[in-house]
């Protein structure tokens, strides 16, 4: 795929493999505009992510590699950042070099929600009231305006467990704050290594951002070389039959629209 923003690199401490062989495997599948952005740092669950001092080295590493193939392919800087009141890092929001930041919800109440050892808890409360605090919090990380781009929108589906109510009434506003704050939604393909078996977002919501307008770009979420570009015409696809003809990529924090 032409664009491909969001890959992780070893330092989370939950990836592999070298950020030599994520990028050969997008050249190999001509991507043109390949981002890493590796899960942020922060002061809560740190096993999960690199570690502040670790900032420079990840940037380094990235940008090294950004001069290295630069005759074959664009690398982008960026961070994936949770968002969470209270735990997110002016180091990380005002990190100088980046391209761009996703912001992501991967958190409800401390309950990580997409973590399989925690999925007891999607039984402890009603559904629907799980999914609208969900879209609630996209809706407030969008209205902070730090974030470039929306990480999985809909990931709170992850293992399948789906509201009563319909999920664009529940979105609706989210989606509205999106639109609002000039973001970017990804498509996203981890969806396909997980029990939903399906992008995020779904077809539905998707729809929803066309009508709005909201621009898209693409994503791997490698967490190995060999998951770079996976899947990736099944999104490609989906875009297509929605209407989408451009996507974005971000450089030094501005958008940038390319055909796919
Ligand atoms: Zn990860
Ligand atoms: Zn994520």
């Amino acid at each position: 795929m032409i664009v491909d923003l969001h890959n992780h690199t070893k330092l989370c401490n939950h990836a592999e493999g070298e950020i030599n062989e994520y990028i050969e495997k997008a050249i190999e599948n001509n991507t043109k505009y390949f981002g890493f952005s590796d899960h942020a740092p922060m002061d809560f669950d740190p096993k999960y992510r690199m570690s502040f001092e670790q900032m420079a080295k990840y940037e380094n590493d990235v940008l090294d590699a950004k001069e290295k193939y630069k005759d074959q392919i664009e690398i982008l800087l960026g961070y994936e950042v949770d968002y969470l009141a209270g735990h997110m890092d002016e180091r990380v929001l005002h990190a100088e070099r980046v391209d761009y930041l996703i912001g992501s919800v991967h958190f409800l109440d401390g309950w990580g929600f997409d973590n399989p050892e925690f999925i007891g808890k999607y039984e402890e409360q009603n559904i629907d009231e799980i999914w609208q605090e969900y879209f609630n919090t996209i809706q407030k990380m969008a209205e902070s305006r730090l974030f470039d781009i929306v990480g999985h929108l809909d990931l709170i589906k992850v293992f399948k467990f789906m509201p009563n109510k319909n999920i664009i009434d529940i979105a609706q506003k989210a989606l509205n704050a999106i639109k609002e704050a000039d973001m970017t939604l990804e498509l996203n393909v981890a969806g396909y290594r997980k029990p939903i078996k399906e992008a995020y977002p779904s077809r539905t919501l998707l729809e929803e951002c066309f009508k709005l307008k909201i621009p898209i770009t693409f994503a791997s979420d490698a967490h190995k070389p060999e998951q770079v570009g996976l899947f990736n015409d099944n999104i490609i696809k989906l875009a297509k039959s929605v209407g989408y003809t451009q996507c974005v990529y971000y450089k030094n924090r501005k958008k940038n629209f390319i055909d796919f």
